[in-house]
């Protein structure tokens, strides 16, 4: 077979081949699919994705670790540059959210531990090897699920984002977009910075005309 059932060939560039290399993904249809998937139903992919996160906690977890584990060196450069050259912004939103959110942020953190004592440590515990690391500790989890769940595909133009990848926030930071796992897919490098501060729906637009 040398055409996916769209009739797109599966040419190198276009094609993804699953790590054990057991299934064969067109690529076109793949970014075609995730945008159908955004565009149409946000919300319930959403819901889809913290059911499937829930359901598989195990597996996700196994899965990320032994991804990290093994591209530890590329996330941590990949995650320095994405600082190094979105520093001012990133710490910019941060101070503004921890302003915006004080006595909240406060008052929520004072009641969670109070009622979790066991998973603060947990979590204090996690966010430390994570710091070891000096991978943010965002970053690894939604990279490495991303990049299973887009099969390594450009959510725009399809492409292979195996060996390079931006975090593309859907609705842009300087938007007022969150920088959280709802607002975050991967794309290409050259589609980031096409999108500039355009949304995911104004960037469809531009494209399309
Ligand atoms: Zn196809
Ligand atoms: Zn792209």
């Amino acid at each position: 077979m040398v055409n996916c059932k769209k009739g797109h060939e599966f040419t190198p560039a276009n094609t993804y081949i699953s790590p054990d290399g057991k299934h064969r993904k067109c690529r076109i249809c793949q970014s075609a699919r995730l945008k159908k998937k955004y565009r149409e139903n946000r919300k319930h992919v959403l819901n889809k994705r913290s059911e499937y996160r829930l359901k598989n906690k195990r597996a996700l977890h196994e899965y990320q670790t032994k991804y990290i584990e093994n591209n530890k060196e590329k996330l941590l450069i990949l995650w320095k540059d994405y600082y190094h050259s979105n520093k001012e912004r990133i710490q910019q939103y941060q101070k503004q959210y921890r302003k915006d959110n004080k006595e909240r942020m406060l008052k929520m953190s004072a009641n969670y531990k109070k009622k979790n004592p066991a998973r603060c440590r947990e979590y204090v515990r996690k966010r430390n090897a994570l710091k070891r690391n000096q991978l943010g500790n965002f970053s690894c989890w939604m990279e490495s699920y991303y990049r299973w769940q887009q099969k390594d595909t450009c959510i725009y133009c399809g492409g292979d984002i195996s060996s390079n990848f931006h975090l593309e926030h859907m609705t842009p930071l300087a938007r007022e977009g969150l920088h959280s796992w709802d607002n975050t897919c991967l794309s290409c490098p050259r589609c980031n910075l096409r999108k500039g501060t355009l949304t995911f729906e104004e960037f469809e637009v531009a494209n399309n005309v």
